[in-house]
């Protein structure tokens, strides 16, 4: 089997509120979504997503998957898309670096071999759970008060997964997370996810503060030599996410015991093919994950629930549905939705799930 045709389109998936980064440092109101769709011929056609989370979350953005496309793309074609090893290294040779540059296209290999085989991916990547896999929330409420209004409204839903925003002030921070842990259910899984928003300073004053309660920070400061700086003056767990991009951090955070929890996002690591690494180096240090996708529609969503599935039940805390938070959908109500905040693994051979291809206008590059 060959790779004969990668067309590209590219799609505006605006939100449906306004979402701040913790600390209310950046806002975003639409995410620039890539489709990438691979024909060969064997008849077969994949599809694959990359969706930054806006443009100035992380180095990640729309415009760039597109020109990481264009250069790679006559490196790609040819190729047999169910040898995703070669194209990945085929994909590294024509570009090196840009990681979620390549994820779409990784993606969209996935797909394709999942359906020669006939087999769902996760069972093509060799174990997949079907137990349903829990939405980790998204509470980026501002004051105690509100974080109580918001956790409450997801729960009423069915969530018993959040990711409680945090950052901005010392104080308020360490007044929330003891508030929403004195209300933790049994069974509830909480990460207090902070996207960088601390000095060292602030991180080692929050964390000093609630060690009794030990519960989980999620990249509580810029970089992996911050987080590496103060992990010996505190004793909370520690969930690494922005600062997880390569196979080389995921050994360095293991290796130096820099987090506990891994979270893995799709987009950001270059797609599934690479995740898998990562995933390994988390099971073999007893690291545990949250899985998702960076942001992006169904396929995106569904992609990370593959990834979720392979691993075993008792190391994969939560998965994430972006898909909720968009005016939009450009898959018509397939796929894996959200039932009662839980995603259930699509039974489907491949990804699971197809966009409407109506739905994304002109491609806005072809190659042959
Ligand atoms: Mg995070």
């Amino acid at each position: 089997m060959k790779i004969t045709g990668l067309t590209v389109y590219q799609v505006d998936l605006p939100l449906e509120h306004p979402y701040w980064l913790s600390g209310g440092r950046l806002k975003f109101e639409c995410l620039d979504a890539t489709l990438v769709k691979l024909e060969t011929d064997a008849g077969i056609t994949g599809w694959g997503e990359g969706t930054p989370w806006g443009h100035t979350y992380v180095p990640a953005h729309g415009p760039g998957i597109r020109a990481g496309i264009e250069t790679m793309a006559r490196f790609v074609l040819g190729l047999d898309p169910r040898c995703v090893l070669e194209v990945e290294r085929a994909m590294d040779t024509a570009l090196p670096g840009h990681l979620y540059a390549k994820s779409p296209i990784d993606m969209a290999c996935w797909d394709i071999a999942g359906q020669a085989a006939g087999l769902p991916i996760a069972d093509l990547m060799g174990a997949a759970s079907r137990t349903p896999r829990p939405i980790a929330s998204s509470v980026g409420a501002k004051t105690v008060e509100e974080t109580r209004e918001v956790i409450a409204r997801y729960r009423a839903r069915g969530y018993i997964a959040h990711s409680v925003k945090s950052g901005g002030d010392v104080a308020r921070d360490i007044a929330r997370i003891r508030d929403v842990e004195a209300l933790r259910a049994p069974g509830d899984i909480m990460l207090y996810d902070v996207n960088r928003g601390w000095t060292r300073q602030q991180a080692l004053r929050v964390m000093r503060a609630v060690e009794d309660l030990q519960v989980i920070v999620e990249q509580p400061c810029e970089t992996l030599d911050d987080i590496a700086a103060i992990a010996p003056r505190h004793a909370t767990p520690v969930s690494v996410d922005e600062t997880l991009v390569t196979l080389q951090d995921a050994t360095r955070i293991a290796r130096d015991g820099l987090a506990e929890v891994f979270g893995i996002k799709l987009n950001r690591v270059g797609g599934l093919t690479k995740a898998a690494r990562m995933r390994d180096v988390a099971l073999a240090h007893g690291i545990d994950m949250f899985v998702m996708a960076t942001g992006g529609s169904v396929l995106a969503d569904a992609e990370a629930l593959h990834l979720a599935a392979t691993i075993p039940d008792a190391h994969c805390h939560a998965v994430w549905a972006c898909q909720d938070m968009l005016t939009v959908d450009i898959a018509g109500g397939r796929g894996p939705r959200n039932i009662k905040g839980h995603l259930h693994l699509p039974e489907a051979p491949g990804l699971g799930v197809h966009p409407d291809e109506d739905a994304l206008g002109a491609p806005v590059a072809a190659y042959r």
